[in-house]
């Protein structure tokens, strides 16, 4: 990213930032046209960009759930990366719309954030994908372990099926699945 150059001010300067930090009033020289300096103009933008990303999520949330109750983990995935490519195309947009290169800098922060966790979802999801194609979802796993728990509950006293049953689903939860999941990364 490049850096924005930050000018010291006297501190009766009417260029003056106008922000303040934790050791006092900001020292540095306004950006053309605001009232902050550079660091403290994408401090602000850093801030509203997260709260719209929130306030869009927190529309979301409801609906989500009930997707996220419906589906597995791979379409939860899918659905993230649909928002965070509407927010990094709206992210783009606006820049774009606001046409200073000012603009652009002061977003790095957010897009490159965005681009990083839109790329880590593609990878995941990919994965996931790659893993699902072939194998079965954990929970699939699971119901498939009770299963057969309650076949072998017809053939063992309760004793075995207490071993029978604590074997496999130590199984299912830890060694064998966290194998698989391993060796499919
Ligand atoms: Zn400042």
């Amino acid at each position: 990213m490049r850096e924005v150059k930050l000018t010291k001010v006297d501190h009766l300067d009417p260029e003056r930032c106008e922000g303040t930090w934790p050791s006092g009033p900001c020292p540095y020289k306004r950006m053309e046209g605001t009232n902050l300096c550079p660091k403290h103009a994408r401090s602000v933008a850093a801030r509203k960009a997260r709260r719209e990303v929130q306030m869009y999520q927190l529309g979301q949330y409801e609906r989500r759930v009930n997707e996220f109750a419906e589906h597995d983990q791979a379409l939860g995935l899918r659905q993230e990366l649909g928002i965070l490519r509407m927010m990094l195309e709206k992210l783009l947009e606006r820049c774009a719309k606001d046409a200073g290169e000012d603009q652009l800098i002061l977003q790095m922060n957010p897009i490159s954030d965005m681009v990083t966790k839109i790329n880590r979802l593609v990878l995941d999801c990919k994965k996931l994908e790659e893993f699902s194609g072939g194998y079965l979802t954990k929970a699939q796993v699971l119901v498939l372990a009770q299963e057969m728990i309650n076949i072998f509950a017809e053939y063992v006293t309760p004793e075995q099926l207490a071993e029978v049953a604590s074997r496999i689903t130590n199984v299912v939860e830890t060694e064998s699945y966290a194998k698989l999941v391993d060796e499919s990364s």
